[in-house]
């Protein structure tokens, strides 16, 4: 590429000549083993360089957003890191991180990602490191697992989506995408309301991007998939579905897997058959809201067993919608103890009793907020009247965090 002498350059892969003559200048950048290529060139960048391990790292900036370059390089590290932790190996030597301008900004490319951020952007508000570090998870999902995004747009988009959520909220911890006066909203958070607030019976993952309707291309691509792996997640456990990260890197890098291939990869890996779960999630448009219907203990004192009991419980559990997942509930008895029972969640409700010496205080099904796609999470737990006023503060809590999310998505949006 010839350029203006004065325009600094950015490209995809390793800079192999560089000449000045005349007043231009002439680059000559060589990549191996991608399947994109990108350049830019601006004569405003500043340019910085820093490395990370064995990648040279390059950040290309607007004059306005001189104060944020170690925001760039940290966010980038970060990335870096926590995907050859939980992923694989970068396997490239270079990364280019471009500040553009307007609708180039959020997009990525082999070795090259265009990040975006604002004049003076505080630091409790996450935007740069959120861009930052989806557009990198790119050179993942899209550069080495090179689906196709048209076709099945979920295992790229969706895929980074849900390490990006994982990793912001790992290393960020519960204030990780907003962090200001006590407000704290994580980025798993708020994908899993965007998604649960949009019709979230509308659109299944698998769906060619162009047969979407009514806007449903960004909530089945992006949110949608990040809230059903962590759902995966939850019933796995992370320590599989960390294996099977590296599996399916392992085992389709350079490649172009498709959607049996990623269920396949995740089947070997965890040794069960996951075609309820992906028939309902990612192939079908499956939906379900559990919730406890009622609370209540009675006295009996009688015999049982030779123990004596004096209260009988009983909780019953209702699901809406037409999707199915295990449940687990959680009973609090007066004294602290507690009891779980699980239930396969299949039937339109259940009744689930308990004879105990202490009556119940609360019940609250999937405590360990395992299940994030429950469409509504705040009918989960039920207490009884002596513990009302803590509930009402914590129900008060969640709706206001949820209104802030739906306030901060309307404003937000990366690609
Ligand atoms: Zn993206």
């Amino acid at each position: 590429m010839s350029v203006p002498e004065t325009y600094e350059l950015g490209a995809t892969g390793v800079l192999e000549s560089e000449e000045i003559k005349d007043g231009i200048r002439t680059v000559r950048y060589v990549a191996d083993d991608v399947h994109d290529f990108a350049w830019t060139a601006s004569p405003d960048f500043l340019v910085y360089t820093d490395e990370w391990e064995h990648v040279a790292l390059r950040l290309l900036l607007q004059p306005a957003h001189e104060a944020q370059a170690q925001r760039h390089f940290d966010a980038a590290k970060v990335a870096l890191k926590y995907y050859a932790d939980w992923v694989g190996e970068y396997p490239y030597t270079t990364l280019t991180l471009v500040d553009g301008i307007g609708g180039a900004n959020g997009m990525e490319y082999p070795t090259l990602i265009t990040c975006g951020t604002i004049y003076k952007l505080p630091g409790w508000l996450r935007a740069l490191e959120i861009v930052t570090i989806h557009e990198l998870g790119h050179q993942y999902f899209y550069g080495l697992l090179a689906s196709n995004e048209f076709e099945e747009a979920w295992l790229d988009e969706g895929v980074n989506s849900y390490v990006e959520t994982r990793l912001i909220d790992a290393e960020y911890g519960p204030g990780s995408v907003i962090d200001f006066v006590g407000l704290q909203l994580t980025d798993t958070g708020a994908q899993r309301i965007a998604y649960t607030k949009s019709s979230p019976s509308r659109g299944a993952l698998f769906t060619k991007s162009w047969e979407y309707r009514l806007g449903d291309y960004s909530k089945a691509s992006y949110m949608k998939p990040a809230t059903v792996l962590h759902t995966l997640e939850g019933y796995l456990g992370w320590d599989t579905m960390r294996e099977f990260l590296r599996t399916y890197y392992d085992t389709w890098r350079f490649r172009h897997p498709a959607t049996p291939d990623f269920q396949n990869v995740a089947e070997s890996v965890s040794g069960e058959d996951l075609d309820w779960f992906f028939d309902q999630f990612v192939y079908g448009t499956a939906t379900f809201d559990y919730k406890i219907h009622s609370l209540s203990s009675r006295r009996i004192d009688a015999e049982v067993d030779g123990d004596s009991v004096s209260y009988e419980s009983r909780v019953v559990i209702e699901r809406s919608g037409d999707g199915v997942f295990p449940q687990s509930l959680r009973v609090t008895f007066r004294d602290g103890s507690e009891e779980f029972r699980e239930w396969t969640g299949e039937e339109s409700w259940t009744e689930m009793v308990f004879q105990s010496k202490e009556r119940i205080v609360e019940a609250f099904i999937d405590p360990e907020n395992q299940v994030l796609l429950d469409t509504n999470r705040l009918n989960n737990r039920k207490v009884t009247l002596s513990q009302t006023d803590h509930s009402l503060a914590r129900t008060a809590q969640l709706r206001l965090t949820s209104l802030i999310q739906q306030l901060l998505i309307v404003f937000t949006g990366i690609f």
